[in-house]
Order: C-alpha cells, then sequence, then structure tokens
C-alpha cells in the first residue's frame, strides 16, 4: 500500500491554505476532494468578508485566529495579487436599545486586541454614508472583501509549487487509525497509509469522522446545519461600506455586503435545516428582508431584492444553544497520533483560513 506523509480531507479555503502551509513546511501533501473542482461547497457560498474579530469572546479560536487572520490575509492578498478591497464596515443601532448592544461589541473589539473601531454618531454615520438611517454606528476600517476564489487559486498554486498534490474526484469514505500511521479508503476502494491526516470536510467533516474507526465517538460533536440565504440588489448600492444590523442569535444579521464589482447582496438570514445539501433559495423567504433592510435602510425600492445563493454553516451547536468556538482537535485532544479534526469552521472561517493552517502546522508539528 501506499504510504503519503499528509493527507488533507477537503479542498474549501481551510483544507486548500492547511495543505499549502504543510506543503511550504517541506511536507509531502495530497490533497484528497470529493468534487470535480475546489471551493464548490461553503468557501464559495458566503460573503466574502474579511472580518476585523469584534464579534466573538475574547480568548476563543474564533477571536484569536479571526484577528490573526485578518492581517495574514490582507499581507497575503498582497504579496500573491488576489484581489481585494479594505472598504470598512459600519455596524448600525437603529433603536436607542441596541446602542448598548454597540457599546457591548466595542468593548469585546478592544477585549479581542481591535484598536481601530470608531464610534460615530447619528451626524456623521450619515455623512459617511447618506442612504443610512441609524442612531450610531461603529466603524470599522479593517474589514474587507476579497475574491474567495482567487484567494483559494493562489493557495492552490503555492501548494503546487511547493510539491503538493491535489486529487479531485477522491471522496473519502473511512479511515484506520493505527499508533503510528493512518490508513484511508477512498469511496472507490483505493487504500493509502498516511502519517498526518487533516479532516477539513467542512460541512461533512463531523459524519467523516464518525468514520475513522480508532477515534473515540466521544470526541466527534453532532452536526447542525444553518442555511444563510442571500438575495441579491438590482441596480446600483447606495452604499460603499458594509452595512451590518447588531447581531443576532446564530449569524451576523440581514446586512449589506459588496462583492468587488460593486453589486450589493443582502443576507444571510438563518434558516436550520436537516441537510447540508438544500442550497436552494425560496423567493418568499425575501419578503422578511425588507422589513429587515428598511430598519437601517428606508429607500429600499420595492421590488428590488432578487434570490440570489445561500450558504450553510456548519455549525456544531443547536438552535437552543449558545454559539460555538471552532472546534479543532489535535492528537492532544483525542488521543490518535497524526490526526487533526476541524469543526464548525463557519464564520470566520474564511478570514481565519491562514491563522488555522499556522495552528494545524503546530498541532502536527508537536507532536
Ligand atoms: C452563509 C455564510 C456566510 C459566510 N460568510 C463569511 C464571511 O463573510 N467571512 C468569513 O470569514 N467567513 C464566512 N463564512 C465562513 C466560511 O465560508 C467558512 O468558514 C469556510 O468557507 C469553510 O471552509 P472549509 O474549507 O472548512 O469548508 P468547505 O468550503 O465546505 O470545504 C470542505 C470541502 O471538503 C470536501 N469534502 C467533504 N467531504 C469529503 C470527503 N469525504 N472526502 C473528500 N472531500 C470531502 C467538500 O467537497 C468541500 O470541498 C460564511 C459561511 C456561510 C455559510
Amino acid at each position: 500500500m501506499e504510504t503519503v506523509d499528509c493527507v488533507v480531507i477537503g479542498a474549501g479555503v481551510v483544507g486548500l491554505a492547511v495543505a499549502r502551509a504543510l506543503a511550504l513546511s517541506g511536507r509531502e501533501v495530497l490533497l484528497l476532494e470529493a468534487c470535480a473542482a475546489i471551493g464548490t461547497q461553503t468557501s464559495s457560498r458566503n460573503s466574502e468578508v474579511i472580518h476585523a474579530g469584534m464579534y466573538y469572546p475574547s480568548g476563543s479560536l474564533k477571536a484569536e485566529l479571526c484577528v490573526q487572520g485578518n492581517r495574514l490575509l490582507y499581507a497575503y492578498c498582497v504579496a500573491r495579487g488576489v484581489a481585494h478591497r479594505r472598504c470598512g464596515k459600519l455596524i448600525v443601532a437603529t433603536t436607542t436599545a441596541q446602542l448598548a448592544q454597540l457599546q457591548a461589541i466595542g468593548a469585546r473589539a478592544a477585549a479581542n486586541g481591535i484598536r481601530d473601531l470608531v464610534l460615530l454618531d447619528q451626524a456623521q454615520a450619515q455623512e459617511a454614508e447618506p442612504a443610512l438611517q441609524c442612531i450610531a454606528a461603529l466603524h470599522s476600517p479593517s474589514t474587507g472583501i476579497v475574491d474567495s476564489h482567487g484567494l483559494m487559486l493562489a493557495l492552490l498554486g503555492d501548494l503546487e509549487n511547493a510539491g503538493g498534490i491535489l486529487a479531485l474526484n477522491s471522496p473519502l469514505a473511512l479511515a484506520k487509525c493505527a499508533h503510528n500511521a493512518i490508513e484511508l479508503v477512498a469511496e472507490d476502494g483505493t487504500r493509502l497509509m498516511a502519517r498526518s491526516v487533516v479532516n477539513a470536510a467542512g460541512l461533512q467533516a463531523p459524519a467523516l469522522a464518525a468514520r475513522f474507526v480508532g477515534l473515540d465517538p466521544v470526541h466527534v460533536p453532532k452536526a447542525w446545519f444553518a442555511k444563510g440565504n442571500y438575495f441579491s440588489l438590482t441596480g446600483r448600492s447606495p452604499f460603499s461600506r458594509l452595512i451590518y444590523p447588531v447581531p443576532e442569535a446564530a449569524g451576523l444579521g440581514v446586512h449589506l455586503t459588496l462583492d468587488l464589482g460593486g453589486q450589493a447582496r443582502f443576507g444571510p438570514d438563518v434558516q436550520w435545516i436537516a441537510s447540508p445539501d438544500d442550497t436552494q433559495v425560496q423567493a418568499a423567504r425575501g419578503d422578511a428582508f425588507y422589513a429587515e433592510i428598511r430598519k437601517y435602510w428606508p429607500g429600499l425600492p420595492d421590488g428590488a431584492l432578487q434570490p440570489a445563493y445561500a450558504g450553510i454553516r456548519p455549525k456544531i451547536s443547536g438552535p437552543s444553544e449558545a454559539a460555538s468556538d471552532f472546534c479543532i482537535q489535535g492528537p492532544r485532544q483525542h488521543g490518535v497520533p497524526g490526526l487533526v479534526n476541524l469543526f464548525g469552521i463557519e464564520s470566520p472561517g474564511l478570514t481565519s483560513c491562514l491563522a488555522i493552517a499556522d495552528l494545524v502546522c503546530s498541532l502536527l508539528s508537536n507532536e
């Protein structure tokens, strides 16, 4: 049976970043992807926002990896010519009750080491964005947008230049964990041995880990799926920055993001679903968007929203539970040498991809 040093499962933005980092550290890397192309799942169904890291509890992996990832990602985009824009964002309070939430976000941001937030009063916010209605806003200048496909192509280029190999149409079926190597069995029956395995299978990561013989099931969280639907705006965007309401329970609220072409879209909402394959956007869900958006943009014309696309959050906490942190388990957590599982890599996973990759490399090199 063939033996490979490292196998990374899943060629989304996180798997690509991890495979690249392992290859650049001098290791032999095979990246297995179930689909016929890279990044066709959650990594191409998101807001493409480079988050600054102000929402997450301080000390959490989300906070640490987002703040590091933001810095690393801007530097990487500049170095590798990946299209991006540091457009900034406004988090808006539209009721006096929300002022306290804005202040709490500001305090959390400071605890997470973010020093560039500026609190704007109503006049300052409206001077910056004349179409906006709010009573105050927090301006985050280090929030931006990135071409996620360009980013993934750049990561793949680096992986291949460092000698790594991508195998498309190669779904992994199961693994058998032993003391000095992990045996991998692909769905077509192909077998190979690996010294290190990284499970970056996104929405499928818990289901796949449940098929790792030798991994105690106590270390595999239950998967939950929260769909986020997007609607695009017909016509020109009245805003030049991203506009976010104060966050809601399972997401960041129906916000306005821009793509690099200046097209505006609204979303994602939160729709708990049973299947990770349900990515159809039902036009009727747009009805609820109008009222939410008009809280901060009263000028939204009737009929201006068109169904766009949906992404599914790979959650590991359910609708009635507190939001969970990224769950990155190495040998120290689960006791299987050479294995790293990445669970619950929802937002800000795109922003954090390079920082997650560094963490995974260190978990494997500290063995
Ligand atoms: C609605 C929404 C909005 C978001 N907005 C943002 C944002 O603005 N900014 C931000 O930072 N983050 C955002 N995120 C989060 C970000 O998109 C994800 O964290 C990131 O894309 C996860 O990447 P991944 O590589 O872990 O997963 P994925 O992109 O899902 O990749 C996993 C890959 O594994 C493959 N795979 C699965 N099973 C197997 C198998 N058995 N064998 C081989 N391959 C397998 C899949 O085919 C897939 O290609 C958002 C997420 C959602 C859902």
